[in-house]
């Protein structure tokens, strides 16, 4: 996973423990893929899954929430990044977002860091 961090290619990202139904335990088929945009710089097509039991057609997508948080295109990876550049240096948002575009390639906004800051303080 880590490698998708800073390689810009198509990424098809396989979780081997979702090709059993966790409903009926029967083969999961694959169903397409959906595209995401990660860290708004990368395509990569999360795998789509959905239950060959005709009874139970259970669709399942990817699930890569252990490293993105639902609803964010960033990875936890760059956000914690972002957190910890503040420590080094007490700087504003605008300057950490530029830090980590420039380091990432990417075109992270002061107002997702800011958000990302906020909710490490809850
Ligand atoms: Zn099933």
């Amino acid at each position: 996973m880590e490698d998708i961090l800073t390689d810009s290619y198509k990424f098809i990202y396989y979780n081997d423990e979702l090709l059993i139904c966790p409903k009926c335990r029967a083969l999961l088929s694959l169903n397409g893929c959906q595209k995401f945009h990660l860290n708004k710089k990368l395509i990569i097509g999360k795998q789509k899954y959905i239950c060959s039991n005709k009874k139970c057609q259970l669709t399942l997508n990817t699930d890569l929430n252990q490293y993105i948080d639902k609803y964010c295109n960033y990875t936890k990876e760059i956000k914690e990044k972002a957190m910890k550049y503040s420590f080094i240096q007490y700087s504003s948002y605008q300057s950490k977002a530029e830090y980590i575009n420039l380091h990432y390639g990417t075109k992270i906004s002061r107002q997702t860091i800011y958000n990302a800051n906020n909710s490490l303080i809850d």
